[in-house]
């Protein structure tokens, strides 16, 4: 029986990527079964909520989710979505590669970064929000716990030795933010040492911003916690050529999302302008998660070429055509 992967097509450019990526996969004999569900801006004009129980249920039913970008409604009342997925799933893991491809406008050549970022803990763990009544001050918790910080480092090494990858530096702020990220630098040295052949390093989080930009072929895998790990990362796709050139995976113990870092760019929505290569990408990552490394392989050289080349390329990328030509382009390629 074929696997069964959770597709949610997301809003805005979302439904047009995602077709792009599934047509990848088919082409590619990926052969998977997908259950198309709804989330966001879709599934609120649909169901009259964001996240309904289908979709839910679907994502932990499959395990494996590919999800396009989706909007979050501004106003008071509603969460990020991404936010209620990560911790409704204990998706504690988001590891977004950064590779350069040659033909993209960028500024280096050869970098090759993992970022692997904690999800749901430190800033962004939601506890204890207070706003004074007046508007005086305003104030959150940091929380980092023993066991969040060892299982995700222990993740990036893990994920070091799978990939053959040497180096792991750890990013913290420890000499500021002696509570917090002390505690995850103290569980970072202790979990290097259980991994001798990986060499291991630490960095400050601002030494290290500045070394990414002046000598990034000194990083390999970053492990980091959740606020500075979202802030490295954009700066790691800043590297080679932006936002349209980053997937991300958000990765627990029973389910798995896989989708492209930018959002759902509203302004192109519709319009046949999208660059699907941050979802193929995602695909991409889902396909190595699953271990099927050969399709992986073939749809990554497909789309390096297509890149390469310039050949049917999207307006972002130097070209002049849209989201079908270019996933044409990269469909005669498989
Ligand atoms: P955005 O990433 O959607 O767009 C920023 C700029 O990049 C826009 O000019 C857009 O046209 C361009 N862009 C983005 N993806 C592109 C692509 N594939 N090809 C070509 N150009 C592309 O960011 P935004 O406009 O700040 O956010 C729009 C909505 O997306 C918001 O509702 C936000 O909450 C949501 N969002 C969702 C996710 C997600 O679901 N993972 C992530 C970020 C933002």
């Amino acid at each position: 029986m074929s696997k069964k992967i959770t597709v949610i097509p997301g809003d805005g450019i979302g439904p047009d990527i995602i077709q792009s990526a599934l047509q990848i996969l088919d082409k590619a004999g990926c052969e998977f079964d997908y259950e198309m569900v709804d989330a966001g801006l879709t599934a609120l004009e649909k169901t009259g909520e964001l996240l309904p129980a289908a979709t839910l249920d679907a994502i932990a039913r499959n395990g494996v989710t590919l999800k396009g970008p989706l909007t979050t409604p501004v106003g008071e009342g509603f969460t990020s979505i991404n936010v209620s997925l990560r911790k409704q799933f204990g998706l504690y893991a988001n590891v977004r590669p950064v590779t350069s491809f040659k033909g993209t406008k960028a500024r280096y050549e050869d970098i090759d970064i993992i970022t692997v970022r904690e999800n749901t803990e430190g800033m962004y763990s939601g506890l204890g929000q207070i706003t004074a009544d007046d508007g005086s001050y305003a104030e959150a918790k940091s929380r980092i716990t023993r066991a969040g910080a060892e299982r995700i480092v222990r993740f990036a090494y893990e994920l070091a030795k799978r990939e053959g990858r040497k180096k792991v530096t750890a990013v913290h702020k420890a000499n500021i933010l002696k509570s917090t990220s002390g505690l995850f630098l103290t569980v970072a040295r202790e979990v290097a040492k259980e991994y001798p052949e990986i060499e291991s390093a630490e960095m400050i989080v601002d030494a290290a911003c500045m070394r990414l930009v002046m000598n990034p072929e000194d990083f390999d895998v970053i492990v980091t916690t959740n606020l500075f790990g979202d802030i490295l990362s954009d700066l790691c796709a800043g590297l080679v050529g932006g936002l349209g050139m980053a997937p991300g995976a958000n990765i627990g113990q029973d389910c798995s999302i896989f989708e492209a870092v930018h959002g759902s760019a509203p302004d192109i929505a519709g319009k046949n302008l999208a660059n699907p290569s941050s979802v193929i990408l995602a695909s991409i990552q889902m396909l190595e998660y699953l271990e099927m490394p050969e399709q992986a392989a073939r749809i990554r050289s497909a789309l390096a070429d297509v890149i390469a080349s310039g050949d049917r390329t999207t307006r972002d990328l130097g070209g002049s055509h849209g989201t079908t030509d270019f996933t044409q382009a990269v469909l005669d390629r498989l």
